[in-house]
């Protein structure tokens, strides 16, 4: 494909606006768009319109099914596909789409995970079209962008607390417009960029590793002799055999409409990252779900394979989704973006530290929105922002925000003297150069960089979260506001004393350095080390409050998440557990037993021939044989250990079982595993090693 090519493919596969403008008779299309921008229900008439209409177009797209794609509480997107055909006389069929198939689906919920909320209600669940997400075709089915729920309206996926919290948020950020004058913005919507990282290596290699099969992650494998220390790695020049895999990435990414718009290489090995266009959280979010199910589908026609875990492989760096977060208006503002009047000004800063103190008030729920047994590896590792939450605003509004707390004049480069409501920021640097990179929430110029994402979760999640603890600021705020006497006085006081109460938030040092640790602490900052620890303080009472009062789950559906997070971490913990016992068994003992073996002949050969082995032989099998006692003793210990783990224990009681013994059992294992790697001859090798994946795309 040509660059001339790309406006004409993009978005093809899509029955997006543009679309639906040109087939939908004027009417249906005005419903559809007042559905989709006020939230207003289509009547039967028009869904039915819509209907036949997206039938005639996916039809003419290769479509011969149609499927309620959603975003159960598995994390990955869920798609059940039935066909268009209905009989017709006698022995025929003709292509059907009724308008109830496009708006409402039927399915059997039991399956997947509902935390508790099945055993109060049926099993069925039902999915309800989202008209906020474009319909695409792929594969040649219609996908509808749905919600899932249960019988009794519970949600039980991802998309639902997000579309909820989207309007939470607009209902508050426009009560703030309201009251600097804006009339004119009808509609606030969060907006979000999330950068993907990735690893690609050879099909072969991630074939012959048990644990890359079924956890996404190395359980063995030692340092490689080359990582990424040179950093040659970070933007070098793009292998052929990947960047083919690029391109046609890029390409059917476009054609679904996903606005795929930077790659390069990262900083380790095989590591390589794809930014898209920033959009609105609720289209971001399933493009993002889209972009991680053909990274893999891609891939594996470049006899590939894409690696989305958060940490494939130790003392390596893991894999994160910078979550670019920002507010845009329906008149393309960003409420971010320090304005050109005193009045936009004070604005900013109003919203600034709405976002100030949401992080603050809840660093706990920052941290679960990216918790899970992936994430954990990363977090606190030296490449990532470490489990302490704190917010990086940059030097030049560092020193804005102390002069207005300490009530002195801020002078800015220019000298010019800062009064919220009165003067102009001065210009805040949007520059990539000057960047803390080790803040887990960063300012940067125009929004802020939530960096504590795992590479694999669906952003639904923090997004939900961001936008519902920024929604409730807002509406703080505005309560506030609204009822002063004098709004300027109000707001000064207000922004001066939000800077006050939570300045322990702003940190603009390095996040990695032991120091911050006890900093944070002093500051009684929360450092939730393990998913395990930030799970158990999601229902919280504060927290509890916070969602009910938006509306964006209930007091039972937060219960339920919290049963469900707790025990795909278990379970994601056990599988690993009985991997790491079937590769040592199968894979590690018969490779050490025959090295083992080759060095013993050897000996045995010198002394028939009247030698002595030599100091390596016997090195060698002394150090061998020690360490192989430690493997078999950690492997004992695992295997036990293992066995207990007792199916019918509650979900917290399985996970804190997971994190505290079986996790630390695969370490010991892994590191007597790991040290005879190190010395074991090529050719007993295993499996392939860090070197030979790692390595495994040469050109
Ligand atoms: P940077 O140099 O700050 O990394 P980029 O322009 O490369 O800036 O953006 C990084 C990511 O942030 C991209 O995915 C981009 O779409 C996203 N982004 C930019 N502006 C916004 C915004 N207003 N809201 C949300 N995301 C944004
Ligand atoms: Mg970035």
């Amino acid at each position: 494909m040509n660059a001339r090519e790309i406006p004409e493919i993009f978005g093809t596969m899509v029955f997006n606006d543009k679309v639906m403008k040109e087939r939908l008779p004027r009417e249906a299309y005005d419903a559809v768009r007042r559905a989709k921008d006020e939230g207003k229900p289509l009547s039967h008439d028009y869904a039915k319109v819509v209907a036949s209409v997206m039938k005639e177009w996916a039809i003419e797209k290769g479509a011969t099914h149609f499927t309620h794609w959603f975003q159960p509480m598995t994390g990955i997107t869920a798609e059940k596909h039935d066909s268009f055909i209905e009989p017709f006389g006698d022995g025929e069929v003709i292509m059907k789409f009724s308008e109830k198939s496009l708006v409402k689906g039927e399915s059997d919920a039991s399956s997947f995970p509902s935390g508790g909320l099945r055993a109060t209600f049926e099993a069925r669940g039902y999915t309800a079209w989202d008209p906020t997400s474009y319909a695409f075709v792929k594969d040649g089915s219609l996908y509808i962008p749905t919600a899932f729920c249960s019988y009794g309206g519970e949600a039980l996926d991802k998309k639902t607390p997000l579309l909820r919290s989207m309007d939470a948020f607009n209902k508050q950020a426009l009560r703030i417009l309201r009251l600097f004058g804006n009339d004119k913005a009808k509609k606030v919507t969060p907006t979000v960029g999330a950068e993907q990282e990735y690893f690609l290596i050879d099909k072969s290699v991630y074939e012959s590793r048990l644990d890359l099969v079924h956890c996404g992650r190395t359980l063995f494998g030692a340092r490689p002799s080359k990582g990424q220390e040179l950093e040659d790695h970070y933007y070098g020049a793009i292998k052929s055999r990947v960047s083919a895999y690029m391109k046609e990435l890029d390409e059917e990414l476009w054609k679904l409409g996903v606005y795929a718009k930077t790659k390069h290489n990262e900083v380790a090995p095989a590591q390589h990252e794809l930014a898209p266009v920033f959009t609105s959280t609720n289209i971001a979010s399933d493009q993002n779900q889209l972009t991680m199910e053909l990274m893999k589908s891609v891939a594996n026609k470049h006899d590939l394979v894409c690696l989305l875990h958060e940490k494939p492989f130790a003392s390596i760096n893991g894999s994160g989704k910078h979550n670019n977060w920002s507010i845009g208006t329906d008149l393309d503002e960003n409420l971010l973006e320090p304005g050109e009047t005193p009045a936009d000004n004070a604005q900013f800063l109003l919203f600034l530290t709405a976002v100030i103190k949401a992080v603050d008030e809840y660093q706990d729920l920052l941290r679960i929105s990216v918790a899970s047994a992936g994430n954990d590896h990363r977090l606190g590792a030296a490449e990532a922002p470490p489990a302490i939450i704190s917010i990086y605003l940059g030097e030049e509004l560092d020193a804005i925000l102390n002069a207005i707390e300490s009530g002195e004049t801020y002078l800015a480069k220019e000298k010019k003297e800062l009064k919220i409501g009165v003067s102009v920021l001065p210009p805040i640097p949007k520059d990539s150069t000057d960047r803390n990179r080790t803040s887990p929430f960063a300012f940067t110029g125009n929004k802020f960089e939530f960096r504590m994402v795992g590479s694999s979760s669906n952003i639904a999640c923090p997004n939900f979260i961001i936008n519902t603890i920024v929604a409730e600021e807002l509406r703080k705020f505005a309560d506030e506001l609204e009822g002063a006497k004098d709004f300027n006085i109000a707001l000064n006081k207000l922004i001066r004393e939000t800077i006050t109460n939570h300045k322990r938030i702003l940190f603009s040092g390095n996040n990695y350095s032991k120091e911050w640790e006890k900093e944070a602490k002093r500051r009684g900052l929360l450092n939730l080390k393990s998913t395990v620890d930030a799970l158990v303080l999601y229902p919280a009472e504060k927290n509890v409050e916070l969602f009910e009062r938006h509306r964006v789950l209930s007091k039972q559906e937060i219960n339920s998440r919290t049963e469900i997070l707790l025990e795909n971490y278990s379970n994601i913990v056990h599988i690993e557990a009985l991997t790491a016992i079937d590769m040592a068994w199968k894979d590690i003992t018969p490779a050490v037993i025959d090295y083992q073996r080759f060095l013993l002949e050897e000996i045995k050969l010198k002394k028939e021939l009247g030698k002595n082995a030599s100091a390596l032989e016997s090195r060698l099998i002394d150090k061998l044989s020690s360490l192989a006692d430690e493997f078999a003793l950690a492997l004992e210990k695992l295997e036990k250990d293992t066995a207990k783990y007792d199916s019918s224990w509650s979900n917290l009681q399985k996970a804190k079982y997971c994190q505290k013994t079986l996790l630390k059992d695969m370490e010991a294992l892994r590191s007597a595993s790991d040290q005879m790697e190190l010395i074991v001859g090529k050719d007993f090798g295993a499996f392939p090693t860090y070197e030979d994946i790692l390595y495994s795309v040469k050109y």
